[in-house]
């Protein structure tokens, strides 16, 4: 067979060259070692979870090394594509610091290895393809759906494996004329990779998640090009990480089962491999099993359901590291303060059986951050969540900023920073008190007789100075507290319950709730200070009125 004809049979039009594409993208000027990787997503409109961890795992290794991140647009999956699926993946990488230096933006492509979209692509894949042919390492398979719908059924029939290999690839041989018939007569083609794979011969593969592979070499004849000349991903991503200079791919492990033929085609192209990084599925635990975190059954896998819930990126950055790096919580031990970029993150830590999502950890860590922030850092990014998901609390915040802020700085500094809010949602319930539309009416315990709480809210009134310091404050809650009859020695109260009919706990108690609505609050003393004396006392009176 005469494959140079019949790759010009093929593939008339395509007269630039694999040399002249060599050219018009060079090698990289990096320094020693700089990661070159990308994100590679298809845009099917849903952001999950698992993007964030391979963006937060590419970036890394990108940008530690001094190398580059790019975007590539995996769109020749026309069928699954949903319009402005680019610009949402691009929005939402953005919201969480994954910053490409080059690739698909909102605004076309940036970047001297383009186009970044693989649809138009189309000309530089062809190329290849052509070459493939030339070489006799490609061929083009006339069977029509039936055919192979027939084969696979046969094979199923026979308990063989399914697929397109050895007697089973029967385009693999034809004639010339047989080719030229079937073009002739108009009929549909895709392009078929020729394997010389057989499954008797396996070789090692080193991973750099999954360590040390055996690999079976792959005997399967798949397809490179499509009927309408779209690539297939197997293709299209040996082609453009060659040409784009990527010098590590990171991707999902459900590609492992197809890297055998990646590797081949890598070969017959004439490429140099790039390193491989699999990476395991995000789980959870289910019961007492673990399973693949599901976009069915769990609202938690989609990104969207992190921001209207109110997480704050650099918690949702600091969970991940501490799911991904197990040493992690160590390094951020030593260095509380420190910048979470600063972390010599590694690949090789992360656990190739996939990473365990664990929602109360989650938790746990936002609240951490959050408490580290500054009250200037939590108002902005409050402010600017509740702008979009509670409008009315957003016009609060924004009404009078100080107040706010100092709010906000409450129990703020300090060695053991309180940790009231693990997402912005909590906010409002927490210091929502604070403006008088959220106030709610005080419900005091009924096992305290009303004319006691009313007899400390008047007491309290009375002596009640704006001028106090907060150990003058409390020593006059104390002087309430005696007064009434309960006791301030909680040791004494703790012996012998009985003997007291309450304690200044309690009277702390009805105050807060007098003043709060609430039987949680931070430190009450400084609530009042915040609030000011009219609102205080005007708060009291109505309290002293549900008494009544
Ligand atoms: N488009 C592929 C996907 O979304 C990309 C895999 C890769 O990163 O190479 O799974």
């Amino acid at each position: 067979m005469d494959y140079q004809a019949l790759a010009e049979l093929l593939f008339p039009d395509v007269t630039d060259t694999p040399e002249a594409l060599e050219e018009r993208f060079p090698p990289r000027n990096l320094p020693e070692g700089a990661v070159v990787t990308r994100m590679a997503p298809s845009p099917t409109g849903f952001v999950h979870l698992g993007n964030l961890v391979q963006g937060m795992i590419s970036e890394r290794m990108a940008h530690r090394s001094g190398g580059v991140l790019f975007l590539r647009v995996e769109d020749t999956d026309a069928k699954r594509e949903v319009p402005g699926a680019v610009e949402v993946l691009i929005e939402s990488l953005k919201h969480y610091n994954i910053h490409f230096d080059e690739g698909a933006t909102i605004d076309g492509d940036f970047g001297n290895y383009g186009p970044y979209r693989q649809r138009q692509r189309a000309d530089i894949y062809h190329v290849y393809a052509k070459k493939l042919v030339s070489e006799g390492k490609a061929y083009p398979c006339f069977c029509t759906e039936e055919e192979l719908t027939a084969m696979r059924e046969k094979q199923e029939a026979n308990k063989e494996t399914t697929g397109y290999y050895g007697p089973y690839a029967v385009w693999r041989d034809r004639s010339m004329e047989e080719i030229r018939e079937q073009l002739a007569a108009g009929n549909p083609w895709v392009l078929r990779f020729r394997s010389t794979g057989s499954i008797e011969h396996q070789f090692k593969f080193d991973d750099l998640v999954k360590g040390k592979l055996t690999i079976t070499e792959n005997n399967v004849d798949h397809v490179l090009l499509k009927s309408d000349g779209i690539p297939t991903y197997h293709f299209a991503h040996a082609v453009d990480d060659h040409l784009m200079r990527t010098t590590h791919v990171v991707r999902g492990d459900e590609w492992l089962s197809t890297l055998p033929f990646h590797i081949q085609l890598f070969q017959a192209l004439g490429f140099k491999l790039p390193k491989y990084v699999h990476i395991g599925p995000l789980m959870k635990m289910d019961g007492n099993s673990k399973r693949k975190l599901s976009k069915r059954k769990d609202p938690e896998l989609a990104l969207t359901y992190y921001k209207a819930e109110g997480f704050s990126t650099s918690a949702m950055r600091e969970y991940l590291m501490t799911v991904l790096n197990s040493n992690f919580e160590d390094w951020r031990r030593a260095n509380p303060d420190a910048d979470i970029d600063t972390f010599p993150f590694s690949p090789k830590k992360l656990n190739p059986a996939g990473s365990l999502f664990d929602y109360a950890k989650l938790i746990d860590v936002s609240k951490n951050v959050i408490s580290r922030m500054s009250a200037e850092d939590v108002y902005a990014q409050l402010t600017g969540w509740a702008e979009e998901f509670q409008p009315d609390f957003a016009e609060k915040l924004e009404a009078d900023p100080s107040y706010a802020k100092a709010i906000l700085a409450i129990g703020r500094g300090g060695r053991k920073p309180r940790k009231d809010l693990a997402t912005w949602k909590d906010a409002r319930d927490y210091m929502g008190f604070f403006y008088d539309e959220y106030l709610e009416q005080p419900v005091f315990d009924a096992k305290f007789d009303k004319a006691v709480i009313a007899d400390v809210l008047k007491r309290f009134l009375e002596s009640f100075d704006m001028a106090d310091d907060s150990v003058v404050w409390f020593n006059k809650v104390k002087a309430i507290t005696e007064a009434i009859g309960f006791t301030t020695d909680m040791k004494a109260y703790k012996q012998d319950p009985e003997a007291y009919p309450g304690t200044v706990a309690d009277v702390s108690t009805f105050l807060r709730l007098a003043v709060t609505g609430k039987t949680n609050s931070p430190d009450l003393y400084t609530v009042m200070q915040l609030l000011g004396k009219d609102r205080t006392t005007a708060r009291i009176h109505a309290a002293l009125e549900t008494l009544a």
